[in-house]
């Protein structure tokens, strides 16, 4: 199993803020604290939320996270659940039963990821690329892979800039 540790925000972070938290981390995940848990954020959550809503300051806990349904839910205080043979079992059972992909914990001021999945772990840690539109840097926002034509603006063909 592999353990990626990403930033915790919380559920009232605006959008545009959390974006740039996630441009720091250096992952191309976050987890956001919401009334009913955390929840796994992508850098593709974030950036389409950004382009269908075009407003930066929606809080970052009202988007819908992709990968829900895949998600095993941990209580509260799992922090040390690898180091419990039994649970780590458990765990790793939840997973080999298919359907299920990660879990989250909280570990202090950040969060972790608790996957079985080479794949989901390798995307997970991927640094965020973000491809700004020259025309409209806030809203026009993309992964390089994103884009139709490399280089273009989706909406309206415009350079743009990405780093
Ligand atoms: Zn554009």
């Amino acid at each position: 199993m592999d353990e990626i540790e990403v930033s915790l925000v919380p559920g009232d972070m605006p959008l545009e803020k959390a974006i740039d938290v996630l441009k720091e981390s250096g992952r191309s995940a976050l987890v956001a604290e919401r009334p009913d848990g955390l929840a796994l954020l992508t850098s593709g959550d974030m950036l389409q939320a950004l382009r269908a809503s075009r407003n930066p300051d929606r809080p970052v806990g009202e988007l819908q996270p992709s990968a829900t349904a895949s998600q095993v839910t941990l209580p509260r205080n799992s922090e040390g659940i690898l180091d419990s043979p039994i649970r780590r079992r458990g765990l790793e059972a939840a997973f080999a039963s298919g359907g299920a992909r990660y879990s989250l914990i909280r570990s202090g001021t950040r969060a972790r990821v608790i996957t079985a999945s080479d794949a989901l772990a390798f995307t997970l840690s991927r640094s965020l690329i973000i491809c700004r539109c020259k025309l409209d840097p806030r809203h026009h926002v993309f992964e390089p892979e994103d884009l139709t034509v490399p280089g273009k603006c989706n909406f309206d063909g415009q350079a743009v800039n990405c780093a």
